[in-house]
């Protein structure tokens, strides 16, 4: 799933990719009974609505809130795009051909025809002719839209907790907002979005390696250097990633198809029985279950 520097580098490079453009089409084949009467484009009713509400209108500005990738309109209102499991935007020109869109031969990006960016579900037709098409192999993606009067009460917007590159949040807050879970394990509150929010599962191991912490361990039972490392890791290790186009073990691409590069210097993230990477450990990385998401640690030099 899209963390923080994936979702960065997507609303970063959406912002200069189609700012100021006009939505002259709307395209969809998202139809899901189970979202039937929900605030989702995968309700068709819904999407009909929000089509007739976007066209016509200026993209105003592409952002990040947490893991939300927020598109303003210049109608006082904005698209809300939550991209879950697989879901990201291309950004292109597309042709509608036997029943599917395609990315155009005129594209001299092959980067587009990667197998991951197959999966178009959403297909906003643009004033410069080009296209935003939105991937989503398993179909588990939010998008709907609010007005920004109430997207403070927004149910996805609402609890988002400080972001984890927020300037302003020092030690002494992170460290006071991870309190509040005190007997929570470190993985799990670092999760925890309403806390401090970006981080989900690849970056949260990535810190705790980093930082000589194991993932079970319990909140409170941390002292005030293990504190200072994680909070210093989680900083060095977002922005690593954002230099780097974010991460692409998984089926995240940018929003020109590409891959980011984070994958390559994965210190413990699905590296089950490889040995740690760190010089002076022998240590064998070992993978457990932590409040049903997967953690992947060292048994040797993480205490
Ligand atoms: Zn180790």
């Amino acid at each position: 799933m899209p963390e923080l520097p994936e979702v960065e580098t997507t609303a970063k490079m959406l912002n200069k990719l189609v700012k100021n453009l006009i939505i002259r089409d709307v395209w969809s084949d998202y139809n899901s009974k189970a979202f039937e009467g929900k605030r989702n484009i995968k309700d068709k009713n819904y999407f009909l609505k929000f089509r007739e509400e976007i066209i016509g209108e200026k993209i105003l500005k592409v952002h990040r809130l947490g893991k939300n990738v927020l598109f303003q309109l210049s109608n006082n209102k904005t698209i809300l795009a939550h991209m879950k499991m697989t879901g990201h935007f291309l950004f292109g020109k597309y042709k509608f051909q036997s029943g599917k869109w395609i990315p155009d031969e005129k594209n001299k990006n092959r980067a587009l025809l990667d197998p991951m960016n197959r999966f178009i579900h959403l297909v906003i037709s643009l004033s410069n002719s080009k296209h935003l098409a939105f991937s989503d192999m398993r179909k588990f993606a939010k998008i709907y839209l609010i007005e920004n009067k109430v997207a403070k009460k927004d149910e996805e917007l609402k609890n988002i907790g400080t972001d984890a590159l927020n300037t302003k949040l020092t030690l002494k807050d992170f460290k006071a907002r991870l309190l509040t879970k005190k007997n929570a394990k470190i993985k799990t509150a670092l999760m925890y979005q309403e806390l401090i929010s970006g981080i989900g599962n690849i970056y949260s191991d990535e810190i705790l390696w980093a930082s000589f912490v194991r993932p079970d361990r319990i909140v409170s039972s941390l002292n005030e250097q293990e504190f200072k490392k994680i909070f210093n890791h989680m900083k060095r290790i977002l922005k690593k990633s954002i230099s780097m186009g974010g991460d692409s073990m998984s089926d995240y691409r940018n929003p020109l198809g590409q891959r980011g590069l984070f994958q390559n210097i994965h210190k413990v993230y699905r590296r089950t029985r490889l040995q740690c990477f760190r010089k002076s450990c022998k240590g064998i990385i070992q993978k457990i279950v932590i409040n049903s998401r997967s953690a992947h640690f060292c048994p040797n030099c993480q205490r």
